[in-house]
């Protein structure tokens, strides 16, 4: 690697790099005895290359090593002879902030738009399978993801099922840990399930964060033992999923005590704050570097701007097929970017989705919101998702000396916008 850079820019500096070197696929030309491995560099001149943040000048060049690596961008001009063009846009692989790979099995086993306590309840009466069956399920999901441009992926996490799929995987995962547990008496055993869990996780160097699942399910006595765990890490929070929710906090009233005497679970020591169900928990998350807000179908704008001035680390994950497979509701962008706000993309699981494409999700909010262009799109599933998850030293843009995937959507329209037809191809 150092070897190489010291290598390449002297080529650029002289501008010989294209005149000494004849074929489309280059060859440094290393010659120690000791010699180090044989570099080969790619001259990428797609339609426009997106790098992560906005859409570059057309007649940018990408160079790219055989690994994947980003040399370079380059206008053509200078770029030499033997440019491969290619049809279509370049950009990094995508970031997916928000699956549960372990439900990947429940693929059109529940029905759509019954609302989001129906939907509940049928994840928890179905989420039990054969392991071997539920393993397919799991490695079938992860080569999808990868197929369809996945770099990376923040999964939820109630158990290890997915732990052998993701040390195998080419995809970089975060795993949340996630913790439920409405009754108090169960904290501790949850708690310690899940650390059983993180350990399993961090035995195999695997990334991962202890997160609450959503406000309605994490008693006050397990926000208690959790809490702790969040300082410097990237958590996530199912956020203002159902109209209930915010009755739940309010008032104490809603579908949410009804569905909790239905399981058994009594729910009697939970005090209604008063406040917004985010208002109420987001203090108890007041360390964590990052909080992935996810879906907040309902959250109002008042409580967004709120959220945005009293932690510097919220993120807004936007699942719009999920919103409209579970609730049939739209999430919030218009207010979002109203004022401002970070966004990322995530599919949720195949419990709620037919697929874990994220570009069938990123087609779909412009469907609905024909006014956000495709370059911020894509900024919100590749930069700012790489940025969430604490990993944009290595992925999330076209920046020399990182391998963050390359993709080539075939497809765009000539006014930029994403159409049924537009694919995702993967070239690293
Ligand atoms: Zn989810």
């Amino acid at each position: 690697m150092s070897l190489f850079y010291s290598i390449v820019p002297k080529f650029r500096k002289t501008s010989i790099f294209s005149r000494i070197l004849p074929a489309t696929t280059y060859l440094l030309p290393i010659t120690f005895a000791d010699k180090p491995p044989l570099l080969a560099i790619r001259k990428l001149q797609p339609q426009r290359i997106f790098n992560g943040q906005q859409l570059l000048e057309s007649g940018t060049v990408l160079l790219v090593d055989q690994t994947g690596t980003i040399l370079d961008m380059v206008p053509a001009d200078q770029a030499g002879d033997n440019i491969e063009i290619l049809n279509g846009w370049l950009g990094p692989g995508f970031i997916n902030c928000h699956c549960h790979l372990e439900l990947s099995h429940m693929l059109g086993v529940i029905p759509e738009k019954t609302g989001l306590l129906s939907f509940v309840k049928q994840v928890m009466q179905n989420r039990e399978i054969a392991e071997e069956k539920q393993q397919q399920a799991i490695q079938i999901a992860d080569q999808q993801l990868w197929n369809q441009g996945v770099q990376a992926v923040g999964d939820i996490s109630n158990q290890t099922a997915t732990l052998s799929t993701k040390l195998n995987s080419p995809i970089t995962y975060h795993t949340f840990i996630e913790l439920t547990g409405w009754h108090p008496s169960v904290a501790e055993s949850r708690y310690q399930t899940a650390l059983a869990c993180e350990q399993a996780f961090a035995s195999h160097s695997l990334r991962h964060s202890l997160s609450p699942h959503a406000p309605y399910s994490v008693s006050a006595n397990l926000w208690k033992k959790i809490s702790p765990h969040f300082s410097h890490q990237t958590i996530t929070l199912h956020n203002q999923e159902s109209a209930d929710e915010q009755l739940l906090f309010e008032r104490g009233t809603g579908n949410w005590p009804l569905f909790y005497e239905s399981l058994g679970i009594g729910h009697s020591e939970f005090e209604p704050t008063g406040k917004s169900s985010l208002q109420s928990v987001l203090p108890l998350m007041k360390e964590a570097t990052t909080v992935l807000l996810v879906h907040d179908t309902f959250s109002q704008a008042a409580d967004m701007q709120w959220a945005q001035s009293y932690h510097p680390g919220i993120c807004w994950c936007i699942c719009i097929r999920a919103n409209q497979y579970i609730e049939n509701a739209l999430p919030p962008i218009a207010e979002l970017r109203s004022i401002g706000a970070r966004i990322v993309v995530g599919t949720d699981s195949l419990a709620s989705n037919n697929s874990l494409s994220i570009l069938h999700e990123l087609y779909e909010i412009q469907q609905h919101f024909p006014e956000v262009s495709t370059p911020e799109l894509l900024t919100w599933a590749t930069y700012n998702g790489a940025q969430a998850l604490q990993l944009n030293e290595s992925l999330g843009s076209l920046q020399p000396g990182k391998r963050p995937g390359i993709l080539l959507l075939n497809n765009i329209s000539d006014q930029g916008q994403l159409q049924q037809s537009t694919q995702v191809q993967r070239l690293w």
